[in-house]
């Protein structure tokens, strides 16, 4: 099975993902932008059997979201964010995290397939890929 290590900055901290992510999306959802301050959110989705920490735990720092069912993890050494987690534990690893260890180019099998939550934006974006208007199973935007 194929596996991704990536890790933070100043490389204390390493994750290890495993197999195929739950989900691959482009989200741009108010909740992703609260709690971690981009306009949108190019995210790959681990099942939390899938993803694990596999160095430096202990600089490991975990922020609860006072409102949303959602955490962030980041590194305590250099304040980068690893991944963040939603209600069903399900963990959220950034692309450009992915993409930095990867020789700054993210593996093409987990490129983005689809915008989620795009009634929701701020930012437009004109790509060629679905964008729903909310959920997966929501209608797609017409521009
Ligand atoms: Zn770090
Ligand atoms: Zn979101």
């Amino acid at each position: 099975m194929k596996t991704y290590t990536v890790h933070c900055s100043c490389n204390r901290i390493e994750l290890s993902l495993c197999g195929e992510p739950k989900a691959r999306v482009i989200c741009h959802c108010i909740d992703c932008r609260e709690l971690l301050d981009g306009p949108f959110y190019p995210v790959t989705v681990w099942t939390d059997d899938t993803a694990s920490v596999t160095r430096g735990e202990s600089n490991l720092g975990i922020y609860q979201h006072p409102r949303l069912k959602m955490k962030k993890y980041f590194c305590t050494n250099c304040g980068e964010v690893l991944f963040n987690t939603n209600s069903v534990d399900w963990w959220a690893v950034p692309q450009w995290l992915i993409a930095k260890s990867h020789n700054n180019q993210l593996p093409r099998e987990l490129t983005a397939v689809t915008h989620i939550f795009y009634e929701q934006r701020i930012v437009d974006v004109s790509d060629n890929l679905p964008k729903h208007l909310r959920g997966f199973s929501s209608p797609l935007f017409e521009g």
